[in-house]
């Protein structure tokens, strides 16, 4: 394991912060400034702020240069990860489009896919939604129903989609469809790429438990969509899925480590303030809670380093997201631990935000169910990393 940056990579994390420095507002760096502003607001400004930023040179980090990207290495994804985690920079507004669509239209796009996707994605143009998972197929993905049927040369779309991340602002949306009539599980479906501004698209917003509604429904009736707009071939949108989704599983645990650190520090914090920091049960917690977190930055730092050295990682990478997205809800059961029944009231404590840590713990509560269950994730850590029989 390389714990160490080159120089170069050093070199860019001093242009980057210099950069974030600049363009950051202040106001931005307190969560509460984005809970007193309506998602509307918070979107726009989130994508008003990343086009910024592409412009400024700092976005497809590593992409190669021929799709708009930087040419980095994956040690400066690192470290603009870590960077804009440090930065309290606001999160992506088209994060689904950039982790997850991009790398799978890289690898497996037409060359038109690849000019019409990527540089509108990039520059924010276009908000990519994914449109996986539907009320009767979640983790079960393949029991999706959602139809499409061919109709000269476009698909016509019927069902519905679930849990649909940015559904209320998404422009397109990378969709599973069974495309071939009375076709079972994973036969017969196609990733199709739907322009959710036509009339026979309807999104509905769903309210989560903390209040936000940045998920929603998405309803197709009769929606239609030229079949050339088809990532992976017709009829193999499975193939398609499951490399789509190892990008999502794989994604670098360092920015997950530096903003969970300061989750930590911040708990920490409030404990001493509520004079708990002498009791020996919550000190033994927070003491668990430190050793995750750090066995969090050296795994990262491990993948970094596979990955560096042109490892594919394959189902490994399900043991990445179990780490994060455990550590991470760990460490908010800590602080909940330390509320106690206030955890459900905003009670003020001197000098702390308890609201913006109220808010991410109900956020955390869904980290072990999006992007694969927890359990899921064991199952296929169980038969493909360990060959267990099923
Ligand atoms: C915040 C958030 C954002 C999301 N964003 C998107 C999005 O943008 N696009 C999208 O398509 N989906 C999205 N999802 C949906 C997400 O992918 C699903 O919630 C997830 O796949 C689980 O499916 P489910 O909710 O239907 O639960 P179910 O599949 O019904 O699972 C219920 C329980 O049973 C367990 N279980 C199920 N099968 C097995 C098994 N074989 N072995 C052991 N245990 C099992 C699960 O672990 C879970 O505990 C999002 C979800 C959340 C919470």
């Amino acid at each position: 394991m390389d714990l160490t940056f080159t120089p170069q990579e050093e070199k860019f994390r001093s242009e980057l912060r210099g950069w974030l420095d600049a363009n950051i507002p202040e106001t931005w760096k307190d969560l509460r400034f984005w809970r007193g502003i309506s998602d509307d607001e918070g979107f726009e400004l989130r994508r008003d702020w990343e086009r910024r930023k592409y412009e400024a040179g700092f976005a497809g980090i590593a992409w190669p240069t021929e799709y708009g990207g930087r040419g980095g290495t994956p040690g400066m994804k690192a470290i603009y990860d870590e960077e804009m985690a440090l930065a309290r920079a606001p999160q992506s507004a088209n994060g689904l489009g950039l982790t997850f669509l991009a790398p799978t239209v890289m690898a497996i796009g037409t060359d038109q896919q690849k000019r019409d996707i990527i540089g509108p994605m990039l520059r924010n143009d276009v908000i990519w939604c994914q449109g996986f998972s539907e009320p009767g197929a979640g983790s079960d993905l393949a029991a999706l129903r959602t139809s499409g049927v061919l109709d000269g040369d476009e698909y016509v779309v019927n069902g519905q989609k679930i849990w649909t991340t940015n559904a209320m602002h998404g422009d397109k949306l990378f969709t599973l469809v069974r495309t071939e009539p009375g076709s079972q599980a994973h036969r017969g479906i196609s990733m199709l790429l739907i322009d959710m501004h036509q009339p026979g698209v309807e999104t509905r917003p769903l309210r989560q438990i903390s209040g936000a509604s940045e998920f929603g429904e998405v309803f197709f009736t009769d929606a239609r969509v030229k079949a050339s707009d088809c990532l992976g071939g017709i009829g193999n949108g499975w193939k398609t899925a499951m490399l789509l989704l190892s990008f999502e599983r794989g994604a670098s645990g360092i920015s997950q480590y530096t903003n969970y650190r300061r989750g930590y520090d911040e708990i920490a914090a409030a404990a001493r303030k509520l004079g708990r920091d002498t009791d020996p049960t919550l000190r033994r917690e927070l003491a668990s809670r430190l050793v995750e977190l750090e066995c969090l930055r050296y795994h990262a730092m491990h993948v970094l380093t596979q990955v560096e050295q042109g490892r594919d990682l394959g189902s490994e990478s399900s043991i990445t997201k179990l780490q994060w997205s455990e550590a991470y809800q760990k460490l908010f059961e800590t602080f909940d631990h330390l509320l106690g029944l206030d955890g459900v009231v905003a009670a003020p404590v001197d000098g702390l935000d308890l609201a913006s840590l109220q808010f991410e713990a109900f956020w955390t509560r869904s980290v072990t169910i999006w992007g694969g269950s927890s359990q899921v994730q064991r199952n296929i850590v169980a038969e493909r990393v360990l060959g267990l029989p099923r």
